[in-house]
């Protein structure tokens, strides 16, 4: 396998909008995550964004994406049903897909769950820490026993998701709230991972332990190469037993 390709797709409104976030993120959200991608691992990265034709998910860059990182906030209904359909069909082909944060709400993360993906939320500065709680997973690779994040938004369960896979995170805030924070699913042959810090109001997405996480992520939702599968009618049996006669 040549070059992961990974293509970091953000809804990049908040940031266009809104002064206060645009001084937090001037290049987007998505200009930090391949910045900091860019510094430690030699990806192939690119971007996309909501406003782009076909969002920027063209069938063409999916085909050509290992690893799509999700984030998006206000504008979840804009996202076209049809784009929705082609990534979540990329995602059962081996397509691996994080979900970043207030992505918990968007289309393809709820197709791919088949739950609400309703959780508790409050803008109050409060700090998270982020428990590991499965050191044998390899997202947790080179990190400290948890990650503090002085100010992020509070989300609290219930996550009403389905449980998941392998979860690998849980955070605690200072608000009295506890979360599912980092979430593993598979879904035919794709790999997801929900990570949840990321509000746009923080610099989380600077922070090195944020990106060692996401490198991690990234290198266990990567495709290898899969088994050839046989599905439908197998007409001739694998053992060499009578087939049975038509009449
Ligand atoms: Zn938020």
């Amino acid at each position: 396998m040549g070059k992961v390709r990974v293509t970091i797709w953000n809804e990049y409104r908040h940031e266009v909008l809104e002064e206060r976030i645009a001084k937090v993120y001037p290049k987007g959200i998505h200009g930090a995550i391949a910045e900091m991608l860019g510094r430690h691992m030699d990806y192939e990265i690119r971007t996309a964004t909501l406003d782009e034709p076909e969002h920027g998910l063209t069938q063409e860059v999916l085909d050509n994406t290992d690893v799509l990182i999700w984030w998006g906030h206000m504008a979840h209904n804009e996202v076209s049903d049809e784009v929705v359909e082609r990534v979540c069909k990329r995602v059962l082909d081996g397509m691996g897909m994080i979900f970043l944060h207030s992505g918990h709400h968007s289309k393809p993360f709820r197709k791919l769950m088949g739950t609400t993906c309703n959780v508790k939320w409050r803008e109050n500065d409060e700090k998270e820490r982020l428990w590991i709680v499965d050191p044998s997973h390899p997202i947790t690779a080179g990190l400290p026993e948890y990650i503090e994040l002085p100010k992020e938004e509070t989300y609290g369960e219930r996550f009403d998701i389905p449980a998941p896979d392998e979860l690998v995170f849980i955070s605690w805030f200072s608000g009295g709230e506890v979360f599912r924070s980092g979430c593993c699913y598979r879904r035919g042959k794709g790999r997801i991972f929900y990570f949840r810090p990321g509000h746009e109001e923080y610099p989380t997405f600077y922070r090195e332990d944020i990106t060692r996480v996401l490198i991690n992520a990234v290198e266990w939702a990567k495709p290898f190469e899969y088994p050839k599968l046989t599905f439908d009618h197998v007409p001739t049996p694998y053992e060499d037993i009578p087939l049975k006669q038509r009449h």
